[in-house]
């Protein structure tokens, strides 16, 4: 067989024991049609219910009925005043100097750091930081990297501590060595949150950089769902904000926000931002709608986090173990990745949509159903899908 052949069989190996997702026929509301039935949508992250919102169905309308679809690359005739308002109305609602907006949360990862970090610099990350992050730290190409364990500060510091004294010896241009810290926001398999005011902390007293990422805090925390570092009242102390547009948003995209000469900087060098095409009209008319609407409101962040609070009470007093969760994202732990895959495909018999997270998602003996809620559900809603829970719980011997 010729190496080709090969190459292919294998793939065919591989791909053999890999899932195929289920494919939804309806929008994504409170509940998605999957194989022509309704099932309660349990598991998505568009927090507030804009997929499917009719504030941004007409805005994007209005928008393409002016402009088309289209733009371009930003820096050559793809700048469109659409981008502009966006990234000035994302500044404000981040209270930061300025915003720049990529195509995507995971390009815009890319570009906050490879950006800014050079092979000599020195990035300090923690261990369950998001995939985006770790392949971003990997394209800057840094040789000094820390990884230290989860929200551990102590070792954070031990860290910062090391890169100070390698900061002597300077880079080859001569120039000191940078120090990033970098950490997600929200913490996306658990819900739990970065100790951001000791990160700060630390940050200022060994002179180091600090990136948060606020994918799962972005219209969840803080005042109006300004995320993570209102939630801490740090403004104006993380220097990059990162956010993206698919989450909370409901869009796609993604965005950092910080001071005016960083953003600056990033929109004349960002490989991401000059050689990949700006967001098209309707997503960008759409986000412009959901800032709006977040800043005219706190209604649905209200929703949320009454929904949110209802469904762990009633998870609690079923007797299920819903680990440390400080956003909407609710673990239900099920240790068995066996029981965690059976338990979602009895939940989907029962018209509940939640996917089961196993290794390597989250480490073995920790394997979950992760439910998310949302401002779209009801209570009618949540109660249907607890009710769920309760029934498969108790056939399945996890609660009595
Ligand atoms: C979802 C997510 C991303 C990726 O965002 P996309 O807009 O989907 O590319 C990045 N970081 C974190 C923490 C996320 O949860």
């Amino acid at each position: 067989m010729s190496q080709i052949n090969k190459f292919y069989k294998n793939l065919e190996k591989i791909v053999k024991t890999g899932k195929t997702p289920h494919i939804i026929t309806s929008g994504q509301g409170a509940y998605l049609t999957i194989k022509g039935k309704k099932r309660l949508n349990f598991c998505s992250s568009h927090y507030l219910g804009l997929a499917v919102d009719d504030r941004l169905k007409k805005a994007i309308k209005k928008a393409v009925d002016i402009y088309g679809v289209g733009t371009g690359y930003r820096t050559l005739a793809g700048t469109h005043i659409l981008h502009v308002q966006l990234e000035e109305a994302l500044a404000r609602f981040k209270k930061a100097e300025g915003a720049i907006v990529l195509t995507g949360g995971y390009m815009t990862n890319c570009a906050a750091i490879q950006t800014i970090i050079s092979k000599e610099d020195i990035v300090i990350s923690d261990e369950l930081n998001h995939a985006s992050i770790i392949d971003a730290i990997r394209l800057s190409q840094v040789q000094n990297k820390f990884i230290y364990k989860h929200k551990d500060t102590a070792e954070l510091e031990e860290r910062l501590k090391k890169s100070v004294k390698m900061q002597k010896t300077p880079k080859k241009n001569g120039e000191q060595r940078l120090i990033l810290i970098v950490t997600d926001g929200v913490f996306s398999m658990d819900g739990d949150l970065a100790p951001l005011p000791e990160i700060v902390k630390l940050a200022k007293k060994y002179g180091a950089l600090t990136m948060v990422d606020d994918a799962h805090g972005e219209g969840v925390l803080g005042k109006k769902g300004r995320g993570i570092v209102d939630h801490f009242g740090l403004h104006g102390q993380i220097d990059i904000e990162v956010g993206t547009l698919s989450k909370a948003f409901s869009v796609m995209g993604g965005f950092i926000t910080g001071k005016k000469s960083l953003i600056d900087f990033y929109k004349q060098k960002a490989r991401q931002f000059l050689f990949s095409n700006a967001l098209t009209i309707p997503d960008t008319a759409a986000v412009l709608e959901g800032v709006k609407i977040l800043e005219e409101s706190d209604k649905l962040v209200k929703i949320l986090w009454e929904n949110t609070h209802y469904l762990r009470r009633e998870f609690k007093k079923l007797g299920f173990d819903t680990g440390q969760s400080q956003s909407p994202i609710t673990p239900v732990m099920l240790p068995d990745e066996d029981l965690a895959k059976q338990f979602s495909a009895k939940l989907f018999e029962l018209g509940v949509f939640a996917t089961p997270i196993v290794f390597p998602m989250v480490p073995k003996g920790k394997a979950r159903v992760r439910v998310i809620p949302s401002a779209a559900h009801s209570r009618k809603d949540l109660d249907f899908g607890t009710q769920a829970f309760a029934k498969i719980g108790k056939e399945l011997g996890i609660i009595s």
